[in-house]
């Protein structure tokens, strides 16, 4: 699960230090009464980015959005757009646009009016207007359905005309609050591509707030990972997954089995630690990791579902075994995931991807499994 579908762009702004970011948050804070919404954010998006705030329920990422629109004031730091600062500038004269999870379609007026309604209100030609709303119809692949009223029309469709709508002003910048959160799961996977085919041809900047990691994932060029208020790790979905940077992120993002230990020594030349840790046979657990961590330092080790190899018998030499007998089997259909349980009582979940139609699971309730994992396999957190 949860591999990018989308591939890095070609280029990727953010390494360069030379690169000037498009939108630029510095130290915002928002708090409402008690609560920190926003904890001292900064943040950089850059041109053409389909970026998205990934986090739990109450994480802050609609504060976020809603001081980036100018819908809300922060206590302290600075918007910047394009170079320009604009936290002092009302939602209307920033180069920016909304789209409602609600979606708010006006029901008396026409699909056409609906998405017309705001370059209307800008005094734009009745003819120009026309020619736009066409154009953004095509883009949203509904050329036909201009006069429906917002009723007739499916979930899916609804949808489609709200980001017309958003998009027909040609914002710089389109901000995007659960934009899929009522469509159902099927219609959502679909419509997750729709979305960002539509945003690769516009090539307007897209900063998304979503709670699914999935669909983070798939869409965005970027993740900033939010938890309380603040950023925990900004990265692309492929780094964000292979090299979670705290035990938050790794369990927030995908399956993951986390062991705990304590440092026991550093290979420098192979840049391996070894760890101890009472789930592995003999004891200990290897683990890439670059720089030394003074023996005796608490660490957690996250070492991905797939990327444990399961045997029947004790494997020749690996760099980390564990044994144990199977507890749990969760058949997914395209995947089996098994919990093993060890004799110290850690319990350690592996995938096994089906390649051949079988009903049958690979291995049973109380199978004894031999589970290895190279050493990179594994990531060292310690906080
Ligand atoms: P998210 O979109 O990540 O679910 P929000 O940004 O909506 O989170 O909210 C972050 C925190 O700020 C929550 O604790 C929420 O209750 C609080 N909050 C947001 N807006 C307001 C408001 N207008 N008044 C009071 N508290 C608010
Ligand atoms: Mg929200």
């Amino acid at each position: 699960m949860a591999q990018p579908a989308r591939l890095a762009p070609a280029t990727e702004p953010w390494k360069d230090p030379a690169a000037r970011p498009y939108v630029r948050i510095e130290g915002v804070t928002k708090t409402f009464g008690k609560v920190h919404a926003c904890d001292d954010i900064s943040l950089d998006v850059y041109r053409g980015e389909f970026f998205a705030l990934l986090g739990g329920s109450g994480s802050g990422k609609s504060t976020l959005l809603r001081i980036l629109a100018g819908f809300e004031a922060p206590d302290s730091g600075r918007v910047l757009i394009d170079g320009v600062d604009v936290t002092a500038l009302p939602p209307y004269r920033r180069p920016v646009n909304m789209m409602f999870q609600s979606y708010a379609l006006f029901p008396h007026m026409s699909v056409a009016q609906n998405i017309g309604f705001g370059l209307k209100q800008d005094g734009m030609p009745a003819g120009a207007i026309r020619d736009r709303v066409q154009q953004m119809l095509e883009l949203v692949q509904m050329p036909q359905l201009g006069n429906r009223k917002p009723d007739q029309l499916s979930g899916g469709q609804r949808q489609r005309v709200a980001l017309a709508r958003a998009l027909a002003k040609q914002p710089k910048l389109l901000l995007l609050d659960e934009p899929l959160g009522a469509l159902d799961k099927r219609l959502r996977e679909r419509t997750q591509f729709e979305l960002v085919n539509i945003q690769e041809r516009v090539g307007t900047t897209f900063v998304m707030v979503t709670h699914d990691q999935e669909e983070a994932m798939t869409m965005s060029s970027r993740i900033a990972v939010m938890d309380a208020g603040r950023i925990v790790q900004v990265s692309t979905p492929a780094a964000l997954y292979e090299y979670p940077s705290t035990r938050f992120v790794a369990e927030f993002i995908g399956g993951i089995n986390l062991f705990e230990g304590r440092v026991l020594g550093h290979d420098a030349a192979a840049g391996i630690l070894r760890i101890a840790c009472d789930a592995l046979e003999g004891g200990v657990l290897q683990a890439r990791h670059p720089d030394p961590l003074p023996e005796g330092t608490a660490v957690s080790v996250a070492v991905r579902p797939e990327k444990v190899d399961v045997h029947e018998a004790a494997p020749p030499r690996a760099d980390n075994v564990a044994a144990g007998k199977v507890r749990d089997i969760a058949y997914l259909g395209d995947v089996s995931i098994y919990h093993v349980e060890t004799a110290s009582g850690a319990e350690v979940r592996v995938q096994e991807t089906h390649v051949e139609r079988s009903s049958e699971p690979h291995y049973d309730w109380g199978d004894t499994l031999w589970l290895t994992w190279p050493a990179t396999a594994a990531v060292v957190l310690t906080a």
